[in-house]
């Protein structure tokens, strides 16, 4: 045992500080595999005040703080690289009602278990993707975590209404919406949501429910262009909750074969069944090859879809995770297929946001390549992160994007002003 981990073991007890071997390499890296874990120990705090005394521990040893939740990132931003102390939410696992409506967990939440909470009291917490059986809500809110009831609900921002954070200087803030209508400056919350641990430690969150829908469908569709989903796109309704679609090579993939070349599942939410039956009667008429899914079809859609991104990590696929104009999916993806050549192309994701997540498998992985898929994108305009992040992994976008330099420069100096000695998550966004 080294010198640091003795004086950890010392003050905090063996139940919160681990460093064997095991511990390093499960709590030391996110679900993306491709960089090495490097942590000094892993740091699971029970309270407020154990976040505090960590930031005092860490200052007085000259180390440096890693935040970390179910760790199923997908950008190594809760990969330890520099000898980190992973400080480790899970323990932080309270949850309660504070109203009617509002639903207060701590950081270390598993999302699943909050949306069951939710679920028994007829409420939804619309944070649904792949991962929540593992995700955490600290680690939500700092990616602002989003999926495939983006179009209905938006992303997991939308649903905070405040939240409690520990700043690198060891201040408790409480930040949040107090009314409606609120002119007190800025709405400083937004600093932590999708900061990737950067400003400090999410300590809680109360989120808004939304009552469940009364009536729920989904429905298949297979076609060869996506024009009569794009109709049916241009018209606002706050019926449809997904919109989500593989793509002939996705399918290929998962089933060893393809009924076309886009399948698509529109899952329909509403408190009135007329409304839907008027909505499906309306899609029937316009849309051929539609049919209606029993509960069991629409698991196996959202299992094969959940299988996908898994299999193709497990193919060593290089991912992309890109919003663009929803109605101009169909031609971005013809462009990369004509454009990326030696290569296998992927697409699949949330077609109702434009959040295409593409997967290529390059037969030589240059670095030529990635700027060609780049530089496609920009011709599109969009986002070359919709949801993912950029954590330690993606900061090759900042000099792709060019127009990201300012907020570059931005959030360096908002870096140094709240975290002026680095302590809290070095190298995630930047050196
Ligand atoms: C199969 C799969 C599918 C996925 N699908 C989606 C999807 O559809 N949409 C989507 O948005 N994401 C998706 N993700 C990515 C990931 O699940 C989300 O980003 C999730 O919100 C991360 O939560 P986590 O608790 O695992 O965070 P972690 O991976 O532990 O951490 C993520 C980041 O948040 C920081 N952080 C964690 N906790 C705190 C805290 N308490 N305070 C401050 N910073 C903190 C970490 O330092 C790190 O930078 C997917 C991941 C997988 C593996």
């Amino acid at each position: 045992m080294n010198d640091i981990n003795q004086k950890l073991e010392r003050k905090f007890g063996p139940k919160k500080i681990k460093y064997d071997e095991a511990s390093l390499n499960e709590f030391g890296q996110d679900w993306y595999k491709g960089i090495s874990p490097n942590a000094q120990a892993i740091f699971f705090p029970e309270n407020t005040k154990d976040v505090q005394d960590i930031l005092n521990f860490a200052k007085d040893h000259n180390l440096k703080l890693l935040p970390s939740g179910g760790r199923t990132g997908l950008c190594g931003g809760a990969t330890a690289v520099c000898k980190e102390i992973v400080v480790n939410m899970k323990n932080l696992n309270e949850i309660s009602w504070v109203a009617d409506d509002l639903l207060k967990c701590q950081a270390g939440v598993v999302t699943d278990n909050a949306k069951n909470i939710a679920s028994e009291k007829k409420r939804i917490l619309p944070i649904e993707f792949s991962a929540t059986s593992s995700s955490m809500i600290g680690g939500n809110v700092a990616t602002n975590a989003a999926g495939a009831k983006f179009i209905g609900y938006g992303a997991t921002r939308n649903h905070v209404q405040n939240m409690t954070v520990v700043l690198p200087g060891g201040e408790i803030v409480e930040l949040g919406k107090t009314a409606d209508k609120d002119a007190t400056g800025p709405n400083l919350m937004e600093l932590f949501i999708g900061s990737e641990g950067i400003f400090g430690f999410i300590i809680d969150v109360t989120f808004k429910t939304y009552p469940i829908p009364k009536f729920s469908e989904s429905v298949i569709l297979h076609t060869n262009n996506l024009f009569e989903v794009y109709e049916l796109l241009k018209e606002p309704s706050k019926m449809i909750t997904a919109v989500e679609f593989l793509d002939f090579n996705s399918q290929h993939l998962l089933d060893g074969n393809a009924k076309s070349k886009y399948e698509i599942l529109i899952e329909l939410n509403s408190d009135s069944k007329d409304e839907i039956e008027n909505f499906l009667e309306h899609c029937s008429e316009r849309m051929e090859n539609i049919s209606l899914l029993n509960s069991r079809q629409v698991k196996n859609f959202w299992d094969r879809r959940e299988l996908l991104p898994v299999k193709l990590s497990e193919m060593g696929a290089e991912k992309f995770d890109f919003c663009i104009d929803k109605l101009l999916t169909e031609k971005f993806m013809a462009e990369i297929d004509r454009k990326i050549s030696h290569a296998k192309v992927f697409n699949f994701g949330h077609l109702g946001d434009g959040n295409i997540h593409l997967n290529i498998i390059f037969d030589d992985n240059s670095k030529d390549q990635l700027t060609e898929v780049y530089d496609i994108l920009k011709s599109f305009g969009g986002s070359p992160s919709a949801e993912h992040g950029i954590g330690k992994r993606k900061k090759e976008i900042w000099n792709e994007f060019p127009q990201y330099k300012q907020k570059l420069e931005l959030l360096k100096t908002l870096k140094k002003s709240i975290d002026p000695e680095g302590i809290i998550a070095p190298k995630v966004f930047f050196d």
